[in-house]
């Protein structure tokens, strides 16, 4: 596990987190395990997963794997009975499974198209509604869905990915307003350009679309996978208690930056 830095009192306390086997669902389940948490992966992944899961095991945390689809609402119900049958309670959710596929706006198919929304959307709905029946029949809880940037910003070639992020933000919104009188908060993360397996194979994939990013980015560099758990961890903790329908933006100044920078 990694060192925590700061500690947001999350002992004991048992979190969900999708697309949790590698990138920054990985760097979150770890911040989360860090902080004594108790944490269950969903994830297509097995072999990571299972792996990541033991690894953690290993030096002591409580972090067991789950496969779930996200698209898939029979997969979803059956990994939240198994959670809550391994856990023994639920107390928040990082919606953090996400895809991306790359085309001309002329070309995109149907089915990718779907795939993207499937994913990312879709499947952000389903576990965030399973996930928030258990938390407010409990009458607390907290969500994160994974936004993006690109939610407000666009790029021409990934417009699936666009559409699902701003779909995202008010999900997150109608979520937060339809749940706040359960005493469930519901917030999203925007994070820049991330160094993941993701980001390298949609917007790394040259030294110029690199510099092209940076030039966009004040700070001149990638956001690490940590910094953007470190936000998820603040926003499921009591530190964040007054917060609830926001998305907190994790980009290194990019979305406050009216021109570009010298790189
Ligand atoms: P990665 O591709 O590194 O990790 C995503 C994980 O989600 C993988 O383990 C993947 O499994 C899993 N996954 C994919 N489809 C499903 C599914 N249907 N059900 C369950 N799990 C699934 O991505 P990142 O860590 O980069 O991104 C994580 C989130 O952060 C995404 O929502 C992304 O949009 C968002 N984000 C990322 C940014 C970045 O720069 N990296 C910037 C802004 C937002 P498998 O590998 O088997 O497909």
């Amino acid at each position: 596990m990694d060192s925590p830095r700061i500690r947001f009192g999350l002992d004991g306390r048992v979190f969900i987190v999708t697309g949790g086997s590698q990138g920054i669902g990985e760097a979150c389940v770890r911040r989360l395990a860090t902080d004594g948490a108790r944490v269950s992966i969903w994830d297509l992944a097995d072999e990571r997963g299972q792996a990541l899961a033991a690894a953690l095991r290993a030096e002591g945390a409580d972090v067991r794997y789950q496969h779930c689809d996200v698209t898939l609402k029979a997969e979803v119900d059956a990994a939240l009975a198994a959670t809550q049958a391994a856990f023994g309670r639920i107390d928040g959710l990082i919606n953090n499974a996400g895809i991306f596929k790359a085309s001309d706006f002329l070309d995109i198919t149907e089915a990718d198209w779907d795939a993207v929304l499937a994913v990312n959307l879709r499947g952000s709905f389903l576990v965030g509604q399973a996930v928030a029946r258990v938390l407010a029949s409990q009458g607390q809880g907290a969500i994160v869905n994974m936004s993006s940037v690109n939610a407000t910003l666009t790029i021409p070639t990934i417009a699936s990915y666009n559409v699902s992020k701003g779909g995202i933000n008010q999900l997150t919104r109608v979520m937060a307003l339809s749940l706040t009188d359960r005493g469930v908060r519901v917030n999203a993360v925007a994070p820049g350009t991330i160094a993941t397996e993701l980001a390298a194979a949609a917007v790394l994939t040259s030294d110029e679309a690199r510099q092209k990013i940076m030039m966009r980015t004040p700070m001149k560099r990638l956001g690490e996978p940590r910094e953007i758990a470190d936000v998820c961890a603040w926003l499921l903790s009591d530190a964040s208690s007054y917060v609830t329908g926001e998305i907190v933006v994790a980009d290194g100044g990019r979305m406050t930056l009216n021109y570009t920078v010298a790189v």
